[in-house]
């Protein structure tokens, strides 16, 4: 007996043409591929966090609507006091509750690209139609004209606007996301996972529209493995998303915990901090690799184009590195690579393995 058949009349057409997200092993590799904080907790923390884990009852349901968590958040990251929260296990959950909110027949979900590919892929799940409009290829920066000739043409009822930009690193100009607020007749959602590494935010301004979400995560500022996403925005717009958002979507482990590690932020910070600082030093030793460009970054990782990326990363692969080979993900990124910032040491092995397998590229 086989499921095939079953597979080909049940499972839809369009998911079974799908290929899963990859995640690439990196057992014993140094692992600079996915953002995230390499720096761990001093022994204290640990310990009295592990104190704290054990209080906790695994036995109960946690709390449906996370009190103590949002307010944690509100103060330590700086939310408006009348914004509301809507929290998600990871700010991909968000994102998918978003698609599945304005999903119909009818709907247009638009984002620039290259961007996070998760835009795309939620959209496809919930069967909402994707337009993807190219960045400027130069310089990755929002081309405007195309954005607003693209908002008069679909009439999406979301734009994703990551801010900084994963997999480019950079900014885009915040007078023509204004622009693009003001045109568009649907929700533009600012992802702001990279906050912890620019002082550029539309926090501040999200209430000063009706058509504004600001999407936030912990998993880039060191807390990844705890999933913990949030939106934050009009309280009436997370009434509605909060519809269809599952019941008990945050865990006990993770509510206990972000509030724990919310508490503790000055190390958090500390380490965001000594990440920027390590991106300054990487961008300025990678510039003077010959046949490298590398280019600017606001965020935790640095894109870079070479001559040969897949090569390069399977070099550095076999000298224990893991980092993200781009080619072929999108026309814009031909022979680009992304490395996430590792600790001082790390981005040391990173850089002599980089400069070795460059020049032996080059003979
Ligand atoms: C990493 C990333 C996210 C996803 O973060 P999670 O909270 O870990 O799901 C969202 N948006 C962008 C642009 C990212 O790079």
């Amino acid at each position: 007996m086989q499921p095939k058949p079953y597979i080909e009349q049940w499972i839809r057409a369009d998911i079974r043409n799908l290929t899963a997200y990859h995640v690439p092993n990196a057992t014993g590799l140094i692992k600079l591929d996915a953002m995230e904080n390499p720096h761990t907790w001093p022994d204290t923390m640990r310990q009295e966090w592990a104190t704290l884990i054990q209080q906790v009852h695994v036995n109960r349901y946690p709390d449906p609507s996370a009190t103590r968590l949002k307010s944690t958040l509100r103060t330590q990251m700086g939310i408006p006091s009348t914004a509301d929260i809507l929290l998600g296990n990871g700010s991909d959950e968000l994102i998918q509750i978003l698609a599945l909110a304005v999903g119909s027949n009818t709907s247009v979900i638009l984002a620039v690209e290259p961007s996070f590919v998760m835009y795309r892929m939620l959209a496809d799940w919930a069967r909402v139609r994707y337009i993807g409009i190219p960045l400027n290829p130069i310089d990755f920066s929002l081309d405007l004209a195309t954005v607003l000739a693209a908002i008069a043409e679909y009439k999406p009822a979301v734009i994703f606007l990551a801010y900084p930009n994963n997999p480019t690193g950079n900014l885009f100009d915040a007078d023509a996301i204004r622009e693009i607020i003001r045109t568009t007749a649907g929700l533009v959602v600012i992802d702001e996972a990279y906050a912890p590494f620019t002082d550029a935010t539309f926090l501040n301004e999200v209430l000063q529209y009706a058509n504004v979400l600001v999407l936030r995560t912990l998993s880039k500022m060191g807390l990844a493995g705890l999933r913990l996403g949030y939106l934050v925005g009009h309280a009436d717009w997370i009434i509605e998303l909060d519809k269809v958002r599952m019941p008990y979507n945050i865990n006990v482990l993770t509510q206990e915990t972000a509030v724990f590690a919310l508490q503790h932020k000055n190390l958090l910070d500390n380490q965001t901090h000594n990440i920027c600082a390590e991106r300054e030093r990487l961008q300025h030793s990678l510039a003077t690799l010959p046949g490298v460009l590398a280019y600017p970054s606001q965020a935790n990782f640095i894109l870079l184009r070479v001559a040969y990326a897949t090569k390069i990363m399977q070099q550095l692969k076999d000298a224990g590195i893991l980092i993200k080979c781009l080619h072929g993900s999108h026309p814009l990124l031909d022979n680009c690579l992304r490395i996430t910032v590792g600790t001082a040491a790390e981005n040391a092995i990173l850089l002599t393995a980089l400069t070795d397998i460059i020049h032996r590229l080059q003979l």
